[in-house]
């Protein structure tokens, strides 16, 4: 089904009044039961198995970010949420009922979730008020008008009410699709890669605008991006996806400071990588010992250290415990990167990153002194 369709159908089959109703009937019924579940849910294409055994529930007025790698089962995951896709295993519910599983499979129409795509999906021959009152067809026309128009109002687009798509930017079409998702006051909104069609300067306005919007409107919220910076903006908690799995799902700062495996530490931001042996219960690197817990002495294993970890500062001296030579500096705006080269225990040279807010620009072939915020170095089983 493609979303003009779903977006027809959910018109003709489903009155806006019929799902305020069914959710007033719903969230009785529901008792504490999450907004939108998704149990043990697999999904092959021929072999490929694109979701591999996903559970995950989202609360009402939860935000949560679908993260990963291109071609890692996001959107798969999304689409099968709204029934774009049959369900092959596992089940989905709403608010407590059975949407999707081994004796259902509702239409995407029925199932009370709005739907915003990368392509907005809009139609071309009518008005943007007639494109967000297309959803709440049921509704009587004042009634329809004024809800269409308080949707618009919500992501402030209520002077373009009678402009045509094609006179809209690519923010302002996102506003509208946003808008329309709305309208009939969803109760599951997914989001597929909602702001890459934008550049970059406008991106970050629409989904600063688009965030203080869904915190508004109360719906639990899926979006689909392969932007990490993206997730831990928008997301209540991220859901890092890879290779068909879920990985770890947690709130922004556990993915972050806490990440399971290399897999996760590597996802959020760049990392400087070293290979090293556990002894005495620690990984020992050139910038310092780092705690191993639960790696057995003389294994292999392998040190991640964002590159914020090292705290440099000029001038060593000649007491510092760790040095390094300053080899390139570039200012990045908010952050100064610094390009090291730092003596390994066995004589080797090792080339690592650092990372210093605002303006550290030492000079090249100069020497910085290090130290080790451990907070940010992770140690895993090579
Ligand atoms: P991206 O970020 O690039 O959009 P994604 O994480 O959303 O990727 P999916 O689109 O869910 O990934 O795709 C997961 C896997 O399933 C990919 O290998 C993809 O090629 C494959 N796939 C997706 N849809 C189909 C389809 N209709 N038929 C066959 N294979 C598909």
């Amino acid at each position: 089904m493609t979303p003009d369709s779903l977006i027809a159908g959910r018109a003709r089959r489903a009155s806006t009044e019929a799902i305020d109703a069914a959710a007033g009937r719903d969230a009785a019924a529901a008792g504490d039961a999450p907004a939108l579940a998704l149990d043990h849910v697999s999904h092959r294409f021929g072999d490929m198995l694109a979701v591999d055994d996903v559970s995950l529930a989202v609360g009402a007025g939860e935000i949560v970010c679908l993260v990963g790698p291109s071609g890692c089962g996001k959107s798969t995951l999304l689409r099968l949420a709204a029934g774009l896709e049959d369900l092959q295993s596992g089940a989905v519910s709403i608010a407590g009922r059975a949407v999707a599983g081994p004796r259902v499979s509702m239409p995407p129409e029925d199932r009370g979730i709005g739907l915003v795509f990368q392509d907005y999906a809009l139609f071309p021959h009518l008005s943007v008020l007639d494109n967000v009152r297309f959803g709440l067809r049921d509704l009587r026309g004042a009634e329809q008008a004024r809800r269409a128009r308080s949707a618009l109002a919500q992501v402030g687009m209520e002077g373009h009410a009678e402009s045509f798509p094609h006179m809209l930017s690519g923010g302002q079409q996102q506003r509208v699709a946003l808008a329309r998702a709305l309208a009939p006051r969803p109760r599951v909104l997914l989001l597929d890669e909602p702001f890459s069609g934008l550049d970059t300067r406008l991106r970050r306005q629409v989904r600063d605008d688009t965030l203080h919007v869904l915190q508004q409107q109360g719906a639990a919220t899926v979006i689909v991006t392969h932007d990490p910076e993206e997730a831990m903006f928008l997301a209540d908690r991220i859901a890092l996806m890879n290779a068909g799995k879920l990985v770890q799902l947690g709130a922004p700062v556990d993915l972050y400071c806490r990440p399971v495996d290399a897999f996760a530490a590597s996802f959020f931001g760049e990392v400087n990588r070293l290979e090293t042996k556990v002894g005495g219960g620690e990984a020992a690197t050139p910038v310092g010992r780092v705690p191993a817990p639960g790696i057995p002495d003389g294994s292999g294993a392998v040190v991640l250290i964002r590159p914020e970890a090292l705290l440099l500062s000029p001038d060593p001296g000649d007491t510092a415990p760790v040095v390094a030579r300053v080899e390139a500096a570039r200012m990045l705006g908010r952050s100064s990167l610094v390009h090291l080269s730092v003596s390994g225990d066995a004589g080797n040279t090792v080339h690592m990153h650092a990372r210093v807010p605002g303006q550290f620009l030492p000079e090249e072939g100069s020497w910085v002194s290090i130290a080790l915020d451990g907070r940010q170095a992770f140690v895993f089983p090579a």
